[in-house]
């Protein structure tokens, strides 16, 4: 089968004004391997649609994953389940179908530095993204440093509307840096405009215990845990640090093996522990 000239042109500008550049490119490929009876008219048209789904669900993605601050990729299937044996995967996988999205909760991946927190958080935000979710990432510490500046400057209000938005937030590295004072405050403000309208992940290497110490104040900690704990899902990660362990592989045998299972920490606690109201909170692992 060949296709007259003149209608192979008007094909191809119907392609440019439809702004369809990739089946553009493939038109060619596709009319020889027509020609040569190796596809059918049908699965010709079917390609040229694909080929140009494919390019803008890339770009798509692309784009959202920019706007959502997710610059730094990792993904599910790059995350070695069989170093974090104490981590249920098939709840892992659970959570990447998202429903936790929709029910406006709250995951929670705890574990010591260089677990696999920050990585299971943007691997579940990149799926977001690519099922059409839209999502923002960001540490506690920067998060509160857009909204004090945004207090500053007397655009809280919208700041907390921009915030509120994207259909997940991340907020990762709660515990590392100290937060500065009013932090806690301001970030309460935030998760409590979000509270019950939108999902978030957070991540931490300090447990709830702790976070009076955490944010410097039991008042705003315990208030946060409120809403935080309310429709939680709480992921323990007790595994050791995946960075550790690449180093540790260079070390003599009997080194690597105490620098990749430290002993476990015991929970700080200083202070009363902040009560919470009536938690709904799913422990995993
Ligand atoms: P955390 O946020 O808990 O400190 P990260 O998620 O940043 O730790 O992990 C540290 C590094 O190790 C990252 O490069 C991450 O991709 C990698 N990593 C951690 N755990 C795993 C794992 N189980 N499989 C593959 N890579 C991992
Ligand atoms: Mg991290």
């Amino acid at each position: 089968m060949t296709a007259a000239p003149a209608t192979l042109d008007r094909i191809r500008r119907h392609l440019v004004g439809l702004r369809m550049p990739r089946s553009l490119e493939v038109l060619e490929h596709l009319l020889r391997q027509l020609e040569r009876g190796e596809i059918s008219a049908l699965e010709a048209i079917d390609q040229l649609l694909d080929e140009e789904l494919s390019l803008r669900e890339g770009r798509r993605v692309k784009a959202a994953l920019n706007m959502g601050r997710l610059l730094n990729i990792k993904t599910l299937t790059g995350f070695d389940f069989s170093f974090q044996p104490s981590l249920d995967r098939n709840r892992i996988l659970t959570l990447a179908g998202l429903d936790f999205i929709d029910r406006h909760e709250v995951v929670h991946f705890l574990g010591q530095p260089g677990c696999g927190k920050t990585h299971l958080a943007i691997a579940l935000a990149v799926e977001a993204v690519q099922a059409g979710r839209s999502v923002y990432f960001t540490t506690l510490a920067e998060l509160i440093g857009s909204l004090a500046k945004a207090e500053r400057e007397g655009t809280l209000r919208e700041r907390i509307r921009f915030l509120c938005r994207p259909q997940l937030l991340v907020v990762d590295e709660i515990g590392y840096l100290p937060v500065v004072a009013g932090g806690g405050n301001l970030f309460f403000q935030l998760v409590n405009a979000r509270y019950e309208r939108g999902a978030m992940i957070l991540t931490s290497n300090r447990g709830f215990a702790e976070w009076g110490e955490v944010f410097g104040d039991t008042v705003v900690a315990t208030a946060l845990l409120d809403r935080l704990l309310h429709h939680a899902i709480v992921v323990r990660i007790e595994g050791a640090s995946y960075r550790l362990r690449r180093h540790a592989d260079l070390l003599p045998d009997s080194s690597a093996a105490r620098q990749v299972h430290p002993p476990e920490p015991q929970p700080r606690r200083r202070g009363r522990p902040p009560k919470v109201r009536n938690p709904e909170v799913t422990a995993v692992a």
